[in-house]
């Protein structure tokens, strides 16, 4: 009888898997606490917009129905929010989706992608899949992104630039003045992929989105963005992402199922999309409290990277798992960092102000 790692794809031997973390329900069986903050997978304390609510009562249509799938309505909204045309715009279920798609319409066995180190797993795991070789380009020892060795890196031509800014799980950016210079460097041959999930808390100061400098742009780039951030509905799965060349788009088109975008999740995100009062109240929320959680974690003598995500990395200067093991028993879920090199590291998010207390009340006692 055959073995199942006789039967699967090398490339898949090679991937670890998903590092997801403890639900709210396996916290409460292993440890019963009192309450719970999770602040582990970078979600958003707020919610989405209280429009939905109304939304959510004419969805019993939208559960029988298969979606649109163009999603038109949806693209159409998001194209004219960034200034794009409708042809440029591909949904995903999550940005993720759109990760896997790109990679398989892509990437072939051997090819190089570059990509930051410490890295998000996924834009890893998928060049792996296809075979192609991964060359991570690490942070400086302050946490920051060298943009000197990105431009190195991609000099090698690369067949995809992959990488997150603000980027996760650190949460330090590319100010637009090295975000311009990094994009020149990048050659024809090599597909720029720039996963924006964290944009909305970062713009403003010297975070720019990287559209303004790829729009211009007569080679191929993606930008990816997502509604499980900031618009609050990771439970939904939907991102999109906006493609330099209409043409990579419909190829790409291809690629993905039909119904990758569900109907439900693409109501959602217009809905969401229109209420800007609400955005900008989860952004603002975001900022203040990741300034106080930042101060809290540096008044203890940690090392905290800058962050203009709604997360903060810092390194707790002993084993990650042991450490958030403690925290876990108070009812505190946050990520520990598993990457060769970060294994002292752990993110956590920027949750409401009384999760947050809870947090640092937790954490202060284990120290
Ligand atoms: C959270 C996150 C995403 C979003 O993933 P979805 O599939 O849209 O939920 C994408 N990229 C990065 C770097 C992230 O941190």
């Amino acid at each position: 009888m055959s073995k199942t790692s006789d039967m699967v794809r090398a490339e898949v031997m090679r991937l670890s898997p998903y590092n997801s973390g403890l639900t709210i329900g396996e916290v409460m069986q292993r440890y019963a606490p009192a309450r719970i903050a999770k602040l582990g997978s970078n979600e958003n304390p707020i919610g989405p917009s209280p429009t939905l609510a109304t939304m959510m009562q004419s969805s019993a249509e939208m559960f029988r129905l298969y979606p649109d799938p163009a999603g038109r309505e949806l693209r159409r909204a998001i194209a004219a929010r960034y200034a794009a045309s409708e042809d440029q715009v591909i949904l995903g279920n999550g940005s993720e989706d759109l990760l896997s798609v790109i990679s398989r319409a892509v990437l072939r066995p051997g090819d190089s992608v570059v990509t930051l180190y410490p890295s998000f797993p996924l834009h890893e795991d998928y060049a792996t899949l296809m075979g192609a070789t991964v060359n991570r380009v690490g942070v400086r020892n302050d946490l920051t992104i060298d943009v000197d060795a990105l431009i190195e890196a991609v000099r090698e031509r690369p067949r995809m630039l992959l990488f997150s800014n603000p980027m996760n799980p650190v949460g330090s950016w590319l100010p637009g003045g090295d975000l311009s210079k990094l994009l020149d460097a990048v050659g024809d041959e090599t597909l720029i992929v720039v996963d924006e999930a964290y944009a909305e808390y970062a713009e403003g100061d010297d975070y720019v989105s990287s559209l303004p400098f790829l729009k211009p742009r007569d080679r191929p780039w993606i930008v990816l963005r997502t509604f499980s951030k900031a618009f609050g509905l990771a439970g939904l799965r939907i991102g999109f992402g906006i493609v330099g060349d209409p043409h990579l788009r419909a190829l790409l088109d291809r690629v993905r199922t039909p119904f990758n975008a569900n109907g439900v999740a693409q109501a959602a995100a217009l809905a969401a999309l229109a209420d800007e009062e609400h955005l900008a109240k989860v952004v603002a929320l975001a900022r203040t409290e990741r300034a106080r959680v930042e101060s809290f974690l540096r008044s203890k003598g940690l090392k905290v990277a800058p962050s203009r995500g709604n997360f903060l990395f810092f390194d707790c200067r002993q084993d990650a798992n042991t450490f958030v093991e403690g925290l876990l028993r108070d009812g505190v879920i946050v990520k520990p960092w598993r990457q060769d090199g970060f294994d002292t590291y752990v993110r956590v998010s920027i949750g409401s102000p009384s999760e947050n207390d809870h947090f640092m009340a937790a954490l202060s006692r284990l120290l």
